[in-house]
């Protein structure tokens, strides 16, 4: 090779290069296939030594190259083989020799030639010189290694190559066929050995740079595809469980149906962002585990809620009236003070204020107002039930952690309304009791409180709901019984219960014409008679309201509609005689409640919750030292005025005409029977010492008297409460004379209605004394007889005469 390339300045054939290059020591293949390229290597062949100068072009889109086009620095190859390919393309296997210098371009007809000078190079290894090669051999080592675009042999081929310049060139030649050209053409430029390798290290290290960054971009590229492909595939298969699993439906589609929801909901701020999160866990979990069915259960509920849904009020005092009126009969008090409370929220347009309490026995219509006045606002109408309650989660609903979860009532209430705005019914809120769960009082009254219940909490649904535009109306039997905190929040309206006439006009007027509806039935078809009705107000209910009133009206409808389609008869006639028919044999005897005068009996009046209602008191007088016994359940209060009774009879004796030392040879069992009713009030203080009295003297009580009233030491008799109540139940009960204190004539007067006063006598009185002449039979001397008879039975056993009416 030496003595080829020693020649200087031989003139040579040109082979330009495009898109590559070719090094000393370097072995490569060309494709030629220019008219002028073949012809160029064709003259080479014809020499014994095959040499040729290629160079490579200074622009590869040149076709035809002229001097200027060429790069002066190329290599000196020699062609080892040249195969010549269909086409009339050529392939020729060169080696490099040396680099060569184009001296000066000597024109050919058909082929380019060059006069060119060989580069020889001293190879000085200088302590520079050999680190640099250590360092491309590093380099060149990791190229191999990450740009995996060279064979590992590689670099066996170039870690032996001991002298520098020819390392380089192997190096270079190599990295040919990916780094551009014109960096290696600086390589194949650098003659003196340390710029060759320092250029050379200086293209590695950018090349490795470009490979480390390359592969950072392809490990993050695989990464994200590994993802994806992974939750692509996790999601097919997690379809396939589903249909599988006969959850045919898509789980994306109901997620896309929840975002839509949201979207469409235009949720409070907090609400969308809780919902949002909520929707994306969904997704994310599959779609039959536990906790699944708890988010998709909890999205449900939130995205049911009216959160902005609310309905235009229609502020019409008016109209209220009329509505009121339509819906119910008398209760004159009650609608003035419902449409007065419409009307200042009408003026002042505003919803804080007290909230309404209709306080009432059961059946009286509260629930019914309720529900008008949700009608004359246009608003909807919801209804829960306090009573019994006794965990405040009822109110505040449980947190999603307990299985079966639900929110509280008042946020049930509202998804059923459907509006943020509804009237709320909360029934019975003198029944919620609290214990050891919590006190359902305090949530209620954060959920009643205009202060803070604009962003009320439950458990459940976790995010504040605004409470502030719901009218809520509580109801109560007792007013006695709401918690204070509430009580305190509320306006009172109290209904009271109805007498028999009102209770009639309400059947003929509206419970008749509802229940007919109801049942399907035309108004031809049946024909209650008013002595019907009031029959069966008399012997088939007992009550303050008309609800159960309305129940058996409702089984005559019932009855008359399978008659009606029957076909048997069209018009059903109910009247006195055939009432038994549609209701069976009469529950409660009307008129005297005991037909009999009886001794040691006498009949209280007590105001309940239901209304009212009469109770008898039992006295038995027994051989024994003086005890008085107590029993049924009575109250401390009511003992008390036992007490009292018993030391005002002792203390009148003879008055009375009863044995001075009674006290000490009897025993008096008091016993008040009827477990439903409450025994704590003084006001049966009179009744007690009646028939404690009447037990001793043997003077029997009067069956068709009764009464009420405290009783003093002294005898006097002091104002009750529940006037109105106590005598209409008294009425219910058939009795005909009334005791009052002489102090609750002005209730009496004002509350009681005037059919009642006209048909039962009510006698105010202040002493017991009055009180024993208009209860006890009057006449004939019972107390020997009584008290001999006493002596002779066994103790405990009660005492009674029997005396015609
Ligand atoms: P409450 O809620 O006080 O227990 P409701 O409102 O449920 O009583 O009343 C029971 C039934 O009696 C209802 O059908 C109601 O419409 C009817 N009612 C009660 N009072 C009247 C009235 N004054 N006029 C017309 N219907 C009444």
């Amino acid at each position: 090779m030496a003595n080829r390339t020693a020649k200087t300045e031989q003139t040579l054939p040109l082979l330009p290069l495009r898109g590559m290059l070719v090094f000393p020591h370097m072995l490569i293949h060309l494709e030629v296939g220019r008219e002028k390229s073949i012809r160029a290597v064709e003259q080479a062949m014809e020499t014994a030594e095959r040499l040729l100068v290629v160079s490579a072009q200074k622009d590869v889109k040149i076709d035809e190259p002229g001097a200027d086009d060429i790069n002066e620095i190329g290599c000196l190859v020699e062609v080892k083989q040249l195969i010549q390919l269909p086409g009339g393309t050529v392939r020729i296997l060169v080696e490099g020799l040396v680099r060569a210098r184009i001296i000066r371009f000597t024109e050919r007809e058909d082929y380019m030639a060059v006069e060119y000078r060989p580069i020889e190079v001293a190879e000085d290894i200088t302590p520079r010189v050999a680190a640099l090669m250590r360092t491309i051999v590093q380099q060149f080592e990791s190229y191999v290694k990450f740009g995996k675009r060279l064979p590992a042999e590689s670099v066996i081929n170039v870690v032996n190559i001991e002298e520098p310049g020819k390392l380089a060139d192997v190096i270079a030649g190599q990295l040919v066929l990916k780094v551009e050209e014109k960096y290696l053409q600086s390589v194949l430029e650098a003659f003196p050995l340390l710029l060759r390798l320092e250029s050379l290290a200086e293209i590695l290290g950018r090349e490795l740079e470009v490979l480390d960054l390359e592969r950072r971009i392809n490990n993050r590229v695989r990464k994200q595809m590994e993802k994806t492909q992974k939750e692509y595939y996790l999601r097919e298969q997690m379809k396939a469980i589903s249909k599988e699993l006969g959850e045919g439906d898509d789980k994306l589609s109901e997620i896309e149906e929840f975002r839509q929801k949201v979207k469409e909901l235009e949720l409070p701020p907090d609400a969308a962002e809780k919902a949002n999160r909520e929707i994306s866990r969904l997704e994310k979990m599959p779609p039959a585990v536990a906790e699944a069915v708890v988010v998709r259960n909890y999205l449900e509920w939130l995205l049911d809620l009216p959160w902005n849904k609310e309905t235009e009020d229609l502020l019409d005092v008016v109209r209220a009236e009329q509505i009121l009126h339509e819906d119910h009969y008398g209760l004159e008090k009650v609608k003035e003070r419902i449409l007065e409370y419409l009307a200042t929220r009408q003026l002042t347009r505003k919803l804080k204020g007290p909230i309404v309490c209709l306080v009432g026995p059961p059946g009286v219509g509260k629930t019914s107002l309720a529900k008008s006045v949700a009608r004359a606002l246009d608003r909807k109408f919801v209804r829960v039930s306090l009573g019994g309650m006794r965990d405040e989660a009822e109110i505040r609903g449980h947190r999603r952690t307990y299985v079966g979860a639900l929110p509280g009532r008042i946020i049930q209430g509202l998804r059923q309304a459907g509006t943020k705005n509804p009237v709320f019914l909360l029934d019975e809120i003198d029944k919620l009791t609290a214990d050891f769960r919590g006190d359902p009082a305090s949530a209620l009254l954060e959920a009643l409180d205009p202060e803070q219940n604009h962003s009320f909490s439950d458990h459940f649904i976790e995010v504040p709901f605004d409470l502030s535009k719901v009218l809520f109306i509580t109801t109560a039997n007792n007013a006695g019984r709401i918690p204070w905190p509430l009580l305190d929040r509320m306006e009172l309206i109290s209904l009271s219960g109805y007498t028999e006439e009102e209770k009639v006009e309400i059947a003929v007027r509206h419970l008749m014409p509802k229940l007919l509806s109801d049942h399907g039935l035309d108004p031809a078809n049946l024909d209650v008679s008013g002595n019907a009705i009031r029959h069966i107000i008399r012997e088939y209910t007992r009550e303050a309201g008309v609800r159960n009133l309305e129940r058996e009206l409702a089984r005559i409808c019932r009855k008359t509609a399978r008659e009606v389609v029957g076909g048997r008869d069209k018009t059903v006639r109910v009247s006195v005689s055939n009432l038994q028919t549609f209701l069976g044999v009469p529950r409660y005897r009307y008129g005297v409640a005991e037909h009999e005068h009886q001794v040691g009996v006498a009949m209280a009046m007590a105001a309940t919750e239901v209304g009212g209602d009469v109770m008898p008191i039992e006295v038995t007088v027994m051989k024994g030292k003086g005890q008085l016994l107590l029993t049924g359940q009575l109250g401390e209060v009511m003992k008390e005025s036992a007490q009292a009774g018993f030391s005002y009879i002792r203390s009148r004796t003879q008055m009375l005409g009863i044995e001075e030392d009674f006290h000490e040879k009897y025993d008096i069992h008091v016993h008040v029977p009827e477990a439903a009713l409450p025994k704590e009030g003084p006001s049966a203080g009179v009744t007690m010492a009646t028939a404690i009295i009447s037990a001793l003297s043997g003077r029997p009580v009067r069956s068709n008297v009764a009464m009420t009233g405290e009783i003093t030491l002294r005898g006097r008799v002091l104002p009750i409460g529940g006037v109105k109540e106590k005598v209409l139940a008294a009425h219910r009960a058939g009795i005909d004379i009334v005791l009052l204190p002489a102090e609750n004539r002005k209730d009496a007067e004002e509350d009681l209605p005037v059919t009642i006063r006209k048909r039962l006598e009510i006698i105010y009185v202040d002493h017991l004394d009055q009180v024993l002449e208009a209860a006890l039979v009057q006449g004939g001397d019972f107390m020997a007889n009584h008290l001999l008879a006493a002596m002779d039975l066994p103790a405990g056993e009660q005492v009674t005469s029997r005396v015609p009416q």
